[in-house]
């Protein structure tokens, strides 16, 4: 028995990614329009009727524009915590009660066959999180928009087999782009998003070098290309003494296409 995992779509035009097992299949975060996120998973063979819940991560509309019409369409519950509820509400439209389901940040549950584990973020929204998620012996993190990353997180993130974390930006293009100031202040502060250089900092922290699967997701269009980050990140751990590709795969995800999937 397997996990799969795949990145439908990551960056602040929209972000989506599915996991699924034989037996559950979710969705953390659903970003882009229904349609879009229907014509995305039927390029790696899912039916959107075959999703059984959508996790969300924070209300930011790159991560909820469509969770209510697939709610509403495929009839899936919706999990997050309360104050992102209370935070969503106007943005998601009318949710059938019975989607309706809250959990509290920091606590474990469990969802049919996978344990899910909602850690505390920083990041300019009500109260948002990242997801470790237990299948079995594996473990799948995922870790965008926060800009900070605590000894909590670091914790949380540990010893996973697959981990997806942000590499929003490179600080110099940032600094230097056309960005108004206030926007350049946000991303930069520690609620806003990682820089290529904290991606790697925290990774040289987690990563044990035993085969896992780093993916880098939130690249900005206007403050990275996919190559700088990789390369950034590439470099830094590998002055750290891990070889990418001997000890760890690195791959990239993107906004407007889908990622590799991935088996674990
Ligand atoms: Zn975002
Ligand atoms: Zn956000």
């Amino acid at each position: 028995m397997e996990i799969k995992f795949c990145s439908l779509s990551s960056g602040s035009s929209g972000n989506c990614q599915y996991l699924g097992t034989a037996r559950t299949k979710i969705l953390i975060d659903a970003g882009l329009s229904g349609k879009r996120i229907e014509s995305l998973l039927s390029s790696i063979d899912v039916r959107p009727e075959e999703i059984d819940y959508i996790l969300v991560t924070h209300e930011h509309i790159d991560h909820v524009k469509g969770v209510g019409v697939l709610s509403r369409r495929y009839d899936i519950p919706i999990l997050a915590n309360e104050k992102t509820w209370l935070a969503m509400e106007g943005l998601i439209g009318e949710i059938d009660p019975e989607n309706i389901r809250v959990f509290q940040s920091e606590r474990a549950f469990e969802l049919d066959d996978l344990g899910i584990y909602p850690f505390k973020i920083f990041h300019d929204a009500a109260e948002p999180v990242g997801y470790s998620i237990y299948y079995k012996k594996r473990k799948i993190s995922i870790m965008t928009d926060t800009g900070w990353v605590n000894d909590n997180m670091k914790n949380a993130i540990k010893d996973s087999s697959l981990y997806l974390i942000e590499s929003n930006h490179d600080i110099k293009m940032l600094k230097e782009g056309s960005y108004p100031w206030y926007l350049k202040q946000r991303i930069l502060s520690t609620k806003g998003h990682l820089s290529n250089i904290d991606a790697a900092r925290v990774l040289t922290e987690v990563l044990e070098g035993n085969g896992e699967i780093v993916l880098l997701g939130h690249l900005s269009k206007d403050n990275n290309i996919p190559e700088l980050a990789y390369n950034t990140v590439k470099e830094y751990i590998e002055d750290y003494g891990l070889r990418v590709e001997k000890n760890l795969t690195l791959h990239l995800t993107y906004r407007d296409r889908v990622g590799k999937v991935y088996s674990l």
